[in-house]
């Protein structure tokens, strides 16, 4: 490009100014508070700055670099669109204190947009009412537990007890602890489904809720799942659906449908927002008819007249939960996501979900133990028991063969139940492409285990962090950075 622009707007001819730099006035304050000497503050130059960050962003292993089919966590692609609007500026910089503070004419806006994703989520899940304002799925748990607390007592229930399968997400039994309950697990049959006559005997008058997450944590869904509601709720039990596999079936089955009382969403899994690592969540808790006056503190109503408004709170309401609204901004983005792919869009993402895990497990199952043979949901379990049996190949070492080939390892012994597994969610948003590489991979694995199990050892060899001794990092665990 030519020089001619800059010097000509430099000089003036095109009507542009440029400022002077601003320098603001030092503030009077009494000398007691102003530092006599200069502060020490880090000189970098932009540019230093920027290499820092790149480098770091480069250390991130991410669903926009690679294949990340870590089960139970549902790490699809997030598309950019939703970044966009969660970054525009009158959603992005909304103060909470605009949200809460009842001058509602300010925040129409964002009101409508928690209505509006209210609304959305009523009609996948098939519940009456949706609370926001959750911030992870466990805590979309207690939520969901401390209402079915409130429930029973206000019935005047002795309850003690809250049911779960053996193949449960640990979570799940740790929320019914942390809400007062003892845990009754019931054992899973063959078929890998919480066993119907256990879960018969395991069933009393002292039993508060059963918890169970469909299609569970074995990516199977369990055909006796309408019987065990009508089982439980014929002892005023009440049925909670953990819904962190709701990619499995959304648009396809409603657990309101089914009867489920209550229900938490992961947004950052099926809704695609970035998560691993840590980062913000929200785990919207969704209601049937018995729950409803137990909602927590703050939901959005609308009239013609009013506008968006802030809901009236329940007398029996459990209260508030979470500081105002939650992670609004992760609401915003699954809000955009279902808005970009519609029904029809959704209902596709939860088939080609199921069909990518049915294709791997299709692939593998010759290779691998394979405990569930048949067909899966939207992840399938397998085991490396033979290999580890056989030739002291263990799950965790065919999870660090495959780093080296820039995939992201799968999830390894869990759940619990199946010894050595190796669980795998490749979730709809990859290709064929991938998923082949990927299979073809294992397939190596396996191949290599048979044929020299020693070169496992040592794997990765291509990171730039080997393989740490497990054993000295749980027992001394040093988290400082050394360079
Ligand atoms: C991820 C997950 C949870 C917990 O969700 P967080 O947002 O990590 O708290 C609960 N149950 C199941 C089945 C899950 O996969």
């Amino acid at each position: 490009m030519s020089s001619t622009l800059f010097e000509k707007s430099h000089s003036g001819r095109r009507g542009i100014n440029i400022p002077k730099q601003v320098v603001a006035d030092a503030p009077s304050l009494d000398g007691s508070l102003l530092r006599s000497a200069k502060a020490e503050l880090p000189e970098l130059s932009e540019f230093d700055v920027v290499r820092h960050f790149t480098r770091l962003s480069n250390k991130n292993f991410s669903i926009d670099s690679n294949f990340y089919p870590l089960g139970s966590c549902t790490m699809k692609y997030n598309p950019k669109v939703q970044e966009r609007v969660g970054g525009l500026d009158g959603l992005a910089n909304l103060h909470p204190h605009h949200i809460t503070n009842n001058k509602t004419s300010l925040v129409q806006g964002a009101l409508k947009s928690l209505k509006v994703l209210e609304n959305y989520l009523t009609e996948i899940t098939g519940m009456k009412a949706f609370t926001l304002t959750p911030q992870a799925g466990a805590h979309g748990e207690m939520t969901g537990v401390m209402m079915i607390g409130a429930y029973h007592k206000k019935k005047g229930n002795n309850k003690r007890y809250v049911i779960v399968p053996d193949s449960s997400h640990g979570t799940n039994p740790a929320t019914a602890a942390m809400v007062d309950y003892d845990v009754i697990t019931v054992k899973s049959n063959k078929d890998g489904s919480m066993d119907l006559e256990s879960f018969k005997e395991a069933m009393n008058d002292e039993v508060a809720a059963v918890m169970m997450t469909v299609p569970n944590t074995l990516g199977l869904f369990n055909p006796a799942i309408k019987e065990i509601c009508d089982i439980a709720h014929s002892y005023d039990a009440l049925m909670y659906y953990d819904g962190a596999n709701m990619n499995a079936i959304m648009g396809v089955i409603r657990p309101g449908d089914i009867g489920f009382d209550v229900i938490h969403l992961n947004l950052h899994k099926t809704f695609a927002t970035p998560h691993g690592g840590g980062g913000p969540g929200a785990g919207p808790v969704g209601v049937g008819e018995r729950l409803m006056e137990f909602l927590p503190d703050l939901t959005v109503d609308f009239t013609e007249e009013k506008g968006y408004f802030f809901g009236e709170v329940s007398k029996n309401s459990i209260g508030k939960i979470s500081p105002f609204f939650g992670n609004y901004l992760v609401l915003v983005r699954a809000l955009v996501y279902m808005q970009t792919l519609g029904r029809e869009g959704m209902i596709n993402a939860s088939r080609k979900a199921v069909l990518n895990a049915n294709y791997i497990l299709s692939k593998l199952k010759d290779h691998f133990d394979a405990p569930f043979k048949n067909y899966c949901m939207h992840e399938c379990v397998l085991s490396a028991e033979s290999l580890t049996k056989e030739h002291g190949v263990r799950a965790m070492d065919i999870a660090k063969y495959l780093l080296d080939f820039g995939l992201h390892a799968p999830t390894v012994y869990f759940p619990l139940i199946v010894k050595e597994s190796i669980m795998i969610e490749p979730t709809e948003t990859e290709n064929i492409d991938t998923i082949d590489f990927f299979c073809q991979k294992m397939i190596d694995a396996v191949e290599l285990a048979k044929s020299n199990s020693e070169a496992f050892k040592n794997l990765p060899l291509t990171l730039p962090i080997s393989r740490p001794d497990e054993t000295k990092a749980a027992r001394s665990l040093n988290i400082r950075w050394q360079a």
